[in-house]
């Protein structure tokens, strides 16, 4: 934080003198104002940099260092006789300034500061009114304006491109599993709701796959975690080459994957399902080429009865329970009410 502070307090204070000291000297000032002028517009952004350096907590310290930059632009005001446009555009820029910086409450605070350096600024130049501004003191203004508002929007615009990358990491992050690639349970589960509302809407047909790999806690447990993992990898692997652009293949927990399939009837939902099996028999980890794997998969396509998500799952669950329950290494289909297994 200091060394980003550090080259805008020295622009922002150094321009800020400049217009004060015009005013300064159109008015003939005592050598007591140009070094009230001198010393916070050109002496103070290396002294704030050096504490902020040398402070244990930094971020406190610039906070502080923030504080007394809006009471020393404040204090200008008196200086400057009320002169009236820098006036209003030191104290304005001050708490822009203040807000810009992001940190909570820091504009409020910074209010008793600049009326503090204002009291210091009547104390030192005492209080008089010459509100006039001349074409001169005009000039010396428009540069802190047009910089100003130059580097704001700069630092806005930077801000606003970061925040929207990230959002948009995040979303990846929230959207995909990081294991395998496929969509995460969050994801994967609105898009099955959005497939089962356009089903009862439409009539459209959808067919959910739930699978899950056989004995994967013996995997685990004889060759490790690693090994799981990648058993893991290369299921999801088939799963992903054996579906559609349009469709959501999810890891819904551990070992178990969940697919919708939008569009398609039961029959070819279990020829599908059939393929990953079949697929699943013949995958070789390239670790350990000696283990095999199964996986046992339900198959339940929406139906009008499934009057929420849960019900959906709970049907394609059930097929896999009777496809776990019938040996596993299989495919079964629930075509409601009752299931029915399909080797
Ligand atoms: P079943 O044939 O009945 O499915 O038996 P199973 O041994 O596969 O039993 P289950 O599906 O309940 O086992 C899931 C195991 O998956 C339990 C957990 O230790 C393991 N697991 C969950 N997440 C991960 C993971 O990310 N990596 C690995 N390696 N293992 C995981
Ligand atoms: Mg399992």
């Amino acid at each position: 934080m200091p060394l980003r502070i550090y080259p805008l307090r020295i622009l922002g204070m150094g321009l800020g003198g400049m217009v004060v000291g015009v005013v300064l000297w159109e008015r003939q000032a005592s050598m007591a104002a140009w070094l009230a002028m001198v010393l916070p517009s050109f002496v103070w952004p290396h002294v704030a940099y050096l504490i902020t350096r040398r402070s244990a907590d930094p971020y406190r310290a610039e906070t502080r260092n923030l504080l007394i930059d809006s009471a020393m632009a404040a204090s200008f005001v008196p200086l400057m006789h009320f002169n009236l446009l820098p006036s209003v555009l030191l104290v304005t820029l001050t708490l822009v300034d203040k807000i810009s910086t992001g940190i909570r409450g820091l504009w409020a605070r910074s209010i008793p500061a600049m009326l503090g350096g204002a009291l210091a600024g009547v104390a030192l130049a005492g209080l008089h009114w010459a509100p006039d501004t001349s074409m001169r003191v005009i000039m010396a203004c428009l540069p802190v304006m047009a910089l100003h508002t130059i580097s704001v929007s700069v630092v806005s615009y930077q801000l606003i491109r970061k925040t929207a990358h990230q959002n948009q990491m995040l979303d990846e992050l929230r959207r995909v599993d990081a294991l395998t690639g496929l969509f995460g349970r969050g994801h994967w589960q609105e898009q099955a709701e959005a497939a089962l509302r356009r089903h009862h809407t439409s009539d459209e047909p959808a067919c959910m796959l739930m699978l899950d790999i056989d004995h994967f806690k013996e995997i685990n447990d004889t060759y490790g975690h690693t090994v799981g993992d990648e058993v893991i990898r290369a299921l999801a692997h088939v799963v992903r080459g054996n579906v559609r652009a349009g469709d959501c293949a999810g890891r819904y927990g551990g070992d178990e994957f969940a697919i919708i399939l939008p569009g398609m009837q039961a029959k070819d939902a279990l020829a599908i399902a059939h393929r990953i099996r079949e697929q699943t028999e013949g995958v070789r980890l390239r670790s350990l080429p000696g283990v095999r794997i199964t996986s046992s998969i339900g198959v339940a396509p929406a139906d009008h009865r499934h009057h929420n998500l849960r019900a959906w799952i709970d049907a394609a669950d059930a097929a896999l329970y009777a496809a776990k329950h019938g040996g596993r290494n299989r495919v079964a289909g629930s075509i409601e009410p009752q299931l029915v297994p399909a080797v």
